[in-house]
């Protein structure tokens, strides 16, 4: 349901093809986007979900915005839901199995790439209050993991592991980090690290 006309549900679709548009380009992905942005009210959102949230982006390809997140804080979530919608082997069973795995991943590209999203479109928004939205969200413990793993080979970009895992079907991609590991300078030392970290993306 619009709860306020159809103006900012339009403008924000429009926007959100922008973003989708740019996410493609940057990874090479194809899109599972269906073009919709539905922009609803609180007492809505908790109907559709038992978890709060300010974007998601639904297993019918639409996007689900909260009528508060249509500030400057949008452009974070819609490059956020672009990312989930190009990620390879995403599926429900397959979420509810590795969500972290998903979350980290999708959640740390739009971090690296927000900058350059906003410079392609000339938006001039307001940081803070974006990077104040971040703070809070639910599976930055997993960001932070997926962070230190990365970390542990610092010849590659991070940008390079993260597409290579956005690229990677959803339930290889723990498999898959570790075996990247195998390939850096100090495998025992990568071992550890991931042993540690690992627990905090499941
Ligand atoms: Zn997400």
């Amino acid at each position: 349901m619009a709860t306020d006309g159809s103006g900012t549900q339009d403008r924000v679709e429009d926007e959100a093809r922008q973003v989708v548009a740019f996410v493609e380009e940057m990874t090479g992905l194809r899109s599972r986007w269906n073009g919709t942005v539905r922009v609803v009210d609180a007492a809505t959102a908790a109907l559709l979900s038992p978890v709060p949230f300010l974007a998601k982006k639904e297993w019918g390809c639409g996007i689900t915005l909260l009528e508060t997140t249509t500030g400057d804080g949008r452009w974070r979530s819609l490059l956020h839901e672009a990312f989930h919608s190009v990620s390879v082997g995403l599926t429900q069973e397959s979420y509810n199995q590795f969500a972290p795995w998903e979350e980290a991943i999708v959640e740390s590209l739009q971090r690296l790439y927000r900058p350059a999203l906003l410079r392609s479109l000339s938006v001039d928004a307001d940081e803070s209050r974006i990077a104040a939205s971040e703070a809070a969200w639910r599976f930055n413990r997993a960001v932070d993991a997926l962070g230190r793993i990365a970390a542990e080979r610092p010849e590659v970009p991070a940008r390079e592991f993260l597409e290579q895992m956005l690229r990677t079907p959803l339930p290889d991609r723990p498999a898959l980090a570790f075996e990247w590991g195998r390939q850096g300078a100090s495998f025992d030392r990568f071992k550890r690290v991931y042993a540690a970290t690992s627990g905090l993306l499941r």
